[in-house]
């Protein structure tokens, strides 16, 4: 994209919008934990999103197989509540979501809009809608606040603490805070609803609901728990050793998966387009939205041309946005790593528990399901959402500090909202207490929390 060529823009005075305790910086699941959970500890807080509606990847993702929230082990139990857990029993009772033990709960995007709607205005948190982040007011080596773009133009919004909530850590990015970047990053997918699929399969979508087999507490074996779990309780029937060969004959499009799932009966979600690029990099990122659009029709005439059930279908709509699994990782005071989750390490800043899977979709080349290595449920540190550079910023979500394999499994919607929680209750803690962030005794943390009932062992 780039040309040799270089503007200068001039300096302009533009208007504060805002001045607020706490500011969270981005809407999906992380964002809403971070400003429900400051707005609960007392803080004056608002929240800014680029998209038209909050959910972030659960619902402008269309990622609607909520997980995170619930132990792939024996004895299956809830692991994330807090926020997350009001959140969702908000949508269970307008019937878009499941609120049960399964290893993912499916949703309607649609309820998860408007719960996230209205858990933020429960709270009293100001919401600010299509307004990009811009750049970070770095002043003595702590954040003072953000410029923002949006329809009004250029203004700035001031806090005493801001929450990197954004998934791709663009504001620690901007504000100078170190990260990392793998150099072979996880692909991107485009799911998609069908339309009018005839279901194949014989089992009631309510006897799937909890995973039909897995190992027992404690198993930390190297076995791939994907094929087994492969969520075909909505009874598609799309003949996986087809698919492969269609794929290997230049008739498809390379994908991963397909991953089903969804609430309503004859239109199910399918999780399978795979396109390789990086989500901060403009052009890369246009270049796989166009190409995995143009992937998920070619799955869908493919399917309606050769899987029964399909012959009438059609796709519906795919994601608002293109689904992002891996860009910037933070550089924190704690880095979680693979061995945290594999040897279960106690963590005594424990703000959130983590459950699964470490799930690193394959570099290009590799089709369909890959194994997965399943940990118990782990217990994360506070300091992974601290910077180890940069003052009065907390980074929650995919973006906070992690190896690739710990973020394998952490990114997950859920575990992003827990860590949420705990960045908005620090934040609000700090602002009440002028103390930053880095120097918050985890104890004053640790207990907001248990008060807001997340669950942190
Ligand atoms: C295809 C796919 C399948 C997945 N499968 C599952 C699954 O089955 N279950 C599950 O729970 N998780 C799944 N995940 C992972 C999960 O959805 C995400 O990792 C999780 O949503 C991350 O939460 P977050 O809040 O950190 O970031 P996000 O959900 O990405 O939210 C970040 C928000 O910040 C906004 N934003 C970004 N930059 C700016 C800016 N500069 N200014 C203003 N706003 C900004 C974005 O618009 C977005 O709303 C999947 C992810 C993908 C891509």
């Amino acid at each position: 994209m780039a040309s040799n060529k270089t503007y200068t823009e001039k300096e302009r005075t533009i208007d504060v919008i805002a001045d607020v305790d706490v500011l969270v910086v981005g809407g999906g699941p992380a964002g809403i934990g971070a400003a429900v959970g400051a707005a609960k500890t007392g803080a004056s807080v608002m929240i800014v999103e680029n998209m038209g509606s909050f959910g972030g990847m659960w619902t402008n993702g269309m990622v609607i197989t909520l997980g995170g929230f619930n132990c792939w082990l024996k004895p299956y139990r809830r692991c994330v509540a807090g926020v997350m857990g009001e959140w969702i029993a908000m949508a269970a009772k307008r019937g878009g979501a499941e609120d049960n033990r399964s290893w993912v709960l499916s949703s309607d995007p649609e309820i998860m809009k408007l719960t996230a709607d209205e858990i933020l205005t429960k709270y009293g948190v100001k919401c600010l809608l299509h307004t990009w982040v811009a750049d970070a007011i770095v002043e003595d080596n702590a954040v003072r606040g953000v410029i923002v773009e949006n329809v009004d133009g250029r203004s700035a919004i001031m806090a005493k603490n801001v929450v990197d909530c954004t998934g791709n850590g663009d504001v620690m990015a901007r504000a100078g805070a170190e990260f990392n970047i793998a150099e072979e990053l996880q692909p991107m997918t485009l799911p998609f609803f069908f339309a009018e699929v005839e279901p194949q399969g014989k089992i009631p979508m309510e006897d799937e609901l909890i995973i039909p087999k897995g190992p027992e507490p404690g198993y930390l074996g190297d076995v791939g728990l994907s094929y087994s779990s492969r969520r075909r309780d909505v009874g598609v029937d799309v003949n996986d050793p087809a698919l492969a060969e269609a794929y290997r004959e230049g008739k498809l499009p390379f994908f991963g998966g397909p991953w089903f799932g969804g609430l309503r009966r004859n239109f199910p979600w399918v999780n399978t387009t795979r396109v390789y690029g990086s989500a901060i990099n403009a052009r890369e990122l246009t270049d796989c939205e166009i190409e995995a659009r143009r992937d998920a029709h070619a799955i869908a005439d493919h399917y309606r041309a050769n899987c029964k059930g399909f012959e009438r279908s059609w796709i519906m709509n795919t994601a608002p946005t293109m689904g992002v699994r891996e860009t910037r990782r933070l550089v924190g005071e704690y880095t979680m790593t693979r061995a945290d989750l594999v040897e279960n390490t106690t963590k005594a800043d424990s703000i959130a528990m983590g459950v699964w899977p470490i799930d690193i979709h394959p570099p290009k080349g590799q089709n369909g399901a890959h194994d997965m290595y399943v940990p118990v449920p782990y217990q994360i540190s506070y300091k992974a959402l601290v910077p180890v550079k940069i003052d009065n910023l907390l980074v929650a979500g995919r973006c906070a500090s992690t190896d690739r394999e710990a973020m394998g499994s952490m990114r997950l919607g859920a575990t992003c909202g827990a860590m949420g929680q705990a960045a908005g209750v620090a934040a609000a803690l700090g602002a009440q207490t002028g103390c930053t962030p880095r120097n918050l005794d985890y104890k004053t943390i640790q207990s907001e929390l248990l008060h807001q009932g997340a669950i942190i062992e």
